[in-house]
């Protein structure tokens, strides 16, 4: 998960790393406000997951606050390489005399970690990257010593720091990798970390990406992700614990198991190319052990998603046998029908494996007007396909 700038900057603070004072705002007014809070001067910035704000139009200095409502204005509703701005920072100003570039991130090819810094960091970062790559040192972290007052020295020697910056920038070196390690980031960049006139070191503008996988170890993490970015079926499974994934096509899919339901998409796509190319609309893995409440989850989000003109529900019965999962989803349309939501996308249902007869039978009995059975996997992808380009 990416995080905005003003989230790392949070973040950067709570671990001691030197930030400026920042808040953000969604109205012109109210940056008027953080600015008038600042004493005036501000430099307002937008909030947008992507680099290269700066030659964007995206980071301007406001002079006073009702310069910062009329930059916030401008900047507000803009688009960045295809991010809409909907929030900008305002930061207190810095004299900046030098820019410098600093990050750690996970270097997967070397199975390591890895520092990077250069003392030409700013908006040309990538330049110098390719054009002068001996001004960018990279010197590998071991991952078990990690960034010791030592290691963050030899970063600083190996970048070529000046002398008069150096025991600051390997502090801030140090508090980095704190919030590396401590975060579970997978990459922490500094672009620019500047030296002001007075001689400071600090960190202008971060990027912070966290490990998604080490969730579960960091409960404050979730309120950080951006909820309006987020597909709200993708949230609504989640928050039931299912695996649900968006796709483009047309046929909603539920599936028990990765492997079948991979299968089944390759499946139903090459069905679709009879049908003028009808594709998988998403894919839901009820998983293993699946209830009939599960199958009564999944299938409510996936016929609530408007690109679904028919369904797939291609089980193997195994712990959770047919019958479970054929009551499923005759009370996942029973409860539907309950609530008064009019279901008008036609199922089509294979059952195999552990009792099938028995969930057969019982969709046989419910005789609901939208479900169908087929008895094989290809005749059934054939037919939902076949649906889907009929409605
Ligand atoms: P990016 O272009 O998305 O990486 O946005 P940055 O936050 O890095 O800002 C771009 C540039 O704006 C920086 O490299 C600085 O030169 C400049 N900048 C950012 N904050 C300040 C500030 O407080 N004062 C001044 N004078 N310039 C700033
Ligand atoms: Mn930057």
């Amino acid at each position: 998960m990416d995080l905005f700038e003003y989230q790392a900057r949070d973040i950067f603070a709570a671990h001691g790393v030197p930030v400026l004072g920042g808040a953000t705002a969604t109205t012109p007014a109210e940056a008027r406000a953080i600015a008038e809070s600042f004493g005036g001067r501000a430099v307002v910035k937008a909030q947008v997951k992507v680099g290269g704000r700066g030659k964007a139009g995206g980071v301007k200095v406001a002079t006073d606050p009702a310069d910062a409502e009329a930059k916030a204005a401008q900047i507000l509703g803009m688009d960045i390489k295809g991010h809409t701005v909907h929030r900008v920072m305002l930061a207190e100003t810095a004299d900046i005399a030098e820019e410098y570039y600093v990050s750690f991130l996970l270097d997967r090819t070397n199975r390591t970690f890895l520092a990077m810094a250069s003392v030409e960091g700013g908006m040309d970062i990538e330049e110098v990257a390719t054009t002068k790559p001996e001004a960018l040192a990279k010197v590998p972290v071991d991952a078990n010593e990690g960034v010791t007052p030592a290691k963050a020295r030899e970063i600083v020697a190996e970048a070529k720091f000046p002398a008069e910056v150096a025991d600051q920038v390997a502090d801030v070196l140090v508090k980095l990798w704190d919030v590396f390690i401590k975060e579970d980031a997978t990459l922490v960049e500094v672009n620019p970390l500047v030296k002001t006139a007075a001689g400071d070191v600090v960190a202008l503008d971060g990027k912070v990406t966290l490990d998604e996988n080490a969730g579960f170890r960091h409960a404050d993490h979730a309120a950080l992700e951006d909820s309006s970015a987020v597909d709200p079926l993708e949230q609504a499974a989640r928050a039931k614990g299912l695996n649900y994934v968006k796709l483009d096509g047309e046929v909603g899919i539920i599936g028990n198991g990765a492997g079948l339901v991979m299968s089944t998409l390759d499946v139903v796509a090459y069905a679709g190319e009879e049908f003028g190319g009808v594709k998988p609309a998403n894919f839901l893995d009820i998983g293993g052990g699946a209830s009939a409440q599960v199958m009564a989850d999944g299938l409510e989000i996936i016929l609530g998603d408007p690109s679904v003109r028919s369904v797939f529900v291609n089980v193997f019965g195994g712990i959770t046998a047919c019958d479970a999962v054929a009551n499923g989803i005759v009370q996942a349309l029973q409860l539907m029908a309950d609530r008064g939501d009019e279901v008008t996308k036609p199922l089509v249902v294979r059952l195999d494996g552990n009792n099938v007869l028995e969930g057969r039978r019982i969709l046989d009995e419910a005789n609901h007007p939208l479900v169908q059975q087929v008895d094989t996997m290809d005749g059934a992808a054939q037919r939902a396909a076949e649906l889907a380009a009929a409605k």
